[in-house]
């Protein structure tokens, strides 16, 4: 007879019909090109979308369903002026003619570059609004007041979290962990560890949760996180919210199963900071993997891995996501030059 699995490696019905598959695609991996026979592997998630960081897309695959679902016709959403989430979300909502209204923390530094060129380019005045730093801690009230009083108050409307931190996106985000148990499957391969990279910690959570669901539960590994912009006790209570508020029926006794381990960027470690050996890194990879990573998530998400490899050494494979863009690249072109 033939071995039938127990463990299903698609997500279950009742989710997949949330998720718009066309925007959440496969993705390849392959050896790390500096070392091949190392045993660590890059997942290619930069290769989702031309224009928008890797990571987004997967939550914009159930997002999006779900606004469309609603009729939402005006969508406020919030965020830095370098926001890769408004800068993809911008793309995404125009394609799919929902009108994006976009509250965009002022910036230091009004040169229009990186993201904040790209916002630019991709907004109309009316949907940008420029919210002073001393009222940023109001800005999702300020939204809604707009949202609700303004002009569209006769609108169907939503408002999205800064970085789109909300159940909508998890589905979607759960794609990245069907995804890899179908390259372990084409490749025969396992990954002992999974390194990936926080925000505010949505994909890595659809990544945990996705795991839940479809692995085989006599087999472990190790998630470690790298907190970029979250710290490890919001990540974990952020985490239990999510996992009550989903309607999912996880199996019982798999929670937190795989065990999470949380690293702190080695590399400029303040969210948004920079410095030149941040940029040093960021040229170094380009040449020696031929991937041009962003140095706010990726580069510091690699060089952390590096670090992490050589404190707890893996025998066997492990996988590094690389959730970037290398449009993340184009604020620092000057930067990166005086190197
Ligand atoms: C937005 C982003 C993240 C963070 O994703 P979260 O789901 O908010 O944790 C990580 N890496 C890159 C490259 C991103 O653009």
């Amino acid at each position: 007879m033939e071995n039938t699995p127990l463990i299903p490696s698609r997500l279950p019905e009742s989710i997949r019909t949330l998720i718009d598959y066309s925007l959440a695609k496969p993705t390849r991996i392959h050896p790390l090109p500096s070392k091949p026979k190392s045993g660590i592997w890059i997942k290619r998630e930069d290769e989702l979308s031309s224009g928008i960081s890797g990571s987004k897309l997967r939550k914009y695959a159930s997002l999006l369903p779900y606004l469309k679902k609603q009729e939402v016709e005006v969508v406020a959403m919030i965020g830095g002026p370098n926001s890769n989430n408004l800068v993809g979300l911008a793309q995404l909502l125009k394609e799919n003619a929902i009108k994006p209204i976009a509250y965009i923390r002022q910036a230091g530094d009004s040169r229009k570059q990186g993201n904040a060129l790209l916002l630019d380019m991709l907004l109309k005045e009316d949907e940008t609004r420029f919210v002073a730093r001393e009222d940023w801690s109001e800005v999702e009230a300020i939204a809604n007041r707009e949202l609700q009083n303004g002009d569209f108050r006769t609108s169907k409307s939503h408002l999205l979290l800064e970085g789109c931190f909300g159940t909508e996106g998890i589905p979607g985000a759960m794609t990245l962990a069907e995804d890899i148990l179908r390259n372990e499957s084409e490749e025969k391969t396992h990954f002992e560890r999974i390194y990936i990279d926080c925000g505010t910690g949505l994909t890595a959570m659809g990544l945990i949760l996705g795991l839940e669901l479809l692995e085989d539960p006599k087999q472990q590994r190790e998630i470690a996180v790298t907190l970029i912009a979250e710290e490890e006790n919001m990540f974990l209570s952020k985490l239990s919210e999510i996992r009550k508020k989903l309607d999912i029926p996880f199996p019982e006794g798999r929670e937190n199963r795989n065990s999470i381990r949380f690293l702190k960027p080695t590399l400029s470690p303040k969210f948004g900071s920079i410095s030149a050996s941040l940029f040093k890194c960021c040229r170094d990879i380009a040449k020696t993997e031929g991937i041009i990573m962003d140095p706010t998530y990726s580069v510091k998400h690699y060089a952390t891995m590096q670090e992490d490899l050589r404190t707890s050494p893996l025998e066997k494979p492990c996988l590094f996501i690389n959730n970037g863009s290398p449009l993340g690249t184009m604020g620092f072109q000057g930067k990166l030059q005086l190197i």
